[in-house]
């Protein structure tokens, strides 16, 4: 005991006080996502905010009860609202009720998953080879657990610099040697973010033109040979399968052909719609060739619905994955056996040493639907992307900006007004809907429109709920004209 009577350390001085101040939060929880299509978004108050103020001096609470009401009534209420069936905006996941029994169970062990020999490395080794057999990756391929397609791609861009630089990259650096890539314009952010990482320049990833059947094959051939004529390294060709603004796909196989005829790495951006591959027909043929890239980024956290975060970069070559970046010093050395065995350790693939177990949430989810389950819940969000694209074309004033290739629908409220007037009225429509809980559309510039998208990436989305969300949009559409 120590001078005021508690006991050295931080875990709890009474855990029957803790098991029931624990209970109660998880039954808070539990009924929380059991409920979640009556909690909407809803805007965090000040005076709510106000609480979240930390002291920098002085004790903290005594009981756990009195922590555990704070996160149920002050934190709990104010997320997102991603878990409403009726939210669409931007690609959010909806979180699955299995997430609460593996978070649980991962915050219990704490493992640094960073390396060493212990149980969570080989549930993160069942989740990436599943991944692999899923993609149609060789066996030689390895990967490793991240945040999300962010950080995947700028660890599969390094690798894909590394085999065209060679490995002095590694000592060297980039020593005045140009490099170029290429991705078609509605490319995500995540690709341009990691080109300057990787101090290239955005101006060095190349935008090339898109229609609706994804970048333009001779387009991208002849920036290729243009660049290679003015003395540039083309390096490597970013395709991607489900575009963020409009759900577009490239032509994977088309690209892979290029990327072989080239000389290129081909990596994918499919952080969402790489999961079509559990989709039925025709969704599934979306993603036709994918297996045929070097790497690949996707994320759990979109379309497998599993609670953020966690994405993948899966690589086809393992030795072309570890040159990159494993490197460890000896106080990180190997051995036989005990626990600084085993292998792999995942921060000889990525940029982070310890690491958090991002693997068991998916092993959970995988093992709870299977990926029959997941495949159904993810050819569903495309049947409902489907209907909101029907509704829209039946309604008179409204108008689809692009097709509906899978789980985006992108239209306009009003195409009778001016192309600013609609993007006001589109504008104003998001926020209303937002803000009175019925629905959430983010919104997206088409055509020089600013206009409504629904990203159905939502499990919990019925027919009921697009006929409810397109009412609405009709309503408030009729109502700004009076
Ligand atoms: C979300 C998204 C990204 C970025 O992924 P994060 O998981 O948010 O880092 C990249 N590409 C596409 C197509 C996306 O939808």
């Amino acid at each position: 005991m120590t001078s005021d009577g508690s006991k050295p350390g931080l875990d709890p001085s009474d855990w029957q006080e803790f098991r029931a101040a624990a209970h109660d939060l998880l039954d808070a929880c539990i009924d929380r996502l059991a409920s979640a299509s009556e909690h909407p978004w809803q805007p965090t108050p000040e005076e709510v905010r106000a609480t979240y103020a930390l002291a920098e001096t002085g004790g903290g609470m005594k009981d756990p009860a009195q922590l555990a009401n704070d996160l149920r009534d002050s934190v709990l209420p104010y997320g997102t609202g991603n878990t409403h069936p009726r939210f669409f905006g931007w690609v959010h996941g909806t979180g699955l009720a299995e997430g609460l029994l593996s978070e649980m169970v991962a915050a219990t062990m704490n493992a640094n998953c960073g390396g060493r020999d212990h149980g969570t490395i080989y549930v993160e080794r069942a989740v990436i080879d599943w991944t692999r057999r899923v993609m149609g990756f060789p066996e030689s391929s390895s990967g490793v657990l991240v945040t999300g397609t962010s950080q995947a791609t700028v660890i599969a861009l390094q690798a894909a610099r590394l085999r065209a630089l060679g490995a002095d990259m590694r000592t060297k650096g980039q020593n005045g040697r140009w490099l170029t890539a290429y991705a078609g314009a509605g490319a995500h952010n995540a690709a341009r973010k990691a080109v300057e990482l990787l101090g290239l320049g955005h101006e060095n990833l190349r935008r090339i033109p898109e229609g609706d059947a994804g970048l333009d094959l001779d387009a991208l051939r002849e920036k290729i040979a243009e660049d290679r004529a003015a003395g540039a390294i083309p390096f490597a060709i970013i395709g991607t399968a489900g575009s963020v603004d409009f759900g577009r796909f490239d032509d994977l196989n088309a690209l892979a052909d290029i990327a072989t005829d080239e000389g290129l790495w081909l990596h994918v951006d499919g952080a969402f719609g790489a999961w079509t591959r559990l989709a039925d027909s025709p969704w599934k043929e979306l993603t036709d060739g994918i297996g045929r890239a070097d790497s690949l980024a996707c994320d759990f956290h979109k379309w497998m619905y599993v609670p953020y975060d966690c994405g993948l970069c899966l690589i086809r070559n393992e030795d072309e994955h570890r040159a990159a970046f494993a490197a460890r010093p000896s106080y990180l050395a190997a051995q036989d056996s005990g626990l600084a065995g085993g292998d792999p350790w995942y921060c000889d693939y990525g940029i982070d040493l310890s690491r958090g177990n991002r693997a068991l949430k998916v092993w959970s989810a995988i093992r709870a639907h299977g990926p029959d389950g997941l495949g159904r819940a993810i050819t569903d969000n495309c049947r409902r992307a489907a209907q909101m694209g029907e509704l829209v074309s039946s309604t008179p004033g409204m108008r689809l900006m692009a097709p509906v290739v899978s789980n985006l629908c992108v239209f306009t409220a009003d195409e009778t007004l001016s192309p600013d007037a609609q993007s006001a009225l589109n504008s104003a429509i998001a926020q209303k809907l937002q803000l009175s809980g019925e629905v959430v559309f983010s919104t997206t510039l088409a055509q020089d429109v600013t206009c409504l998208r629904a990203a159905i990436t939502n499990h919990r989305t019925r027919p009921e709920d697009i006929e409810l969300s397109i009412a609405a949009v009709v309503r408030e559409a009729a109502a700004s004209r009076t």
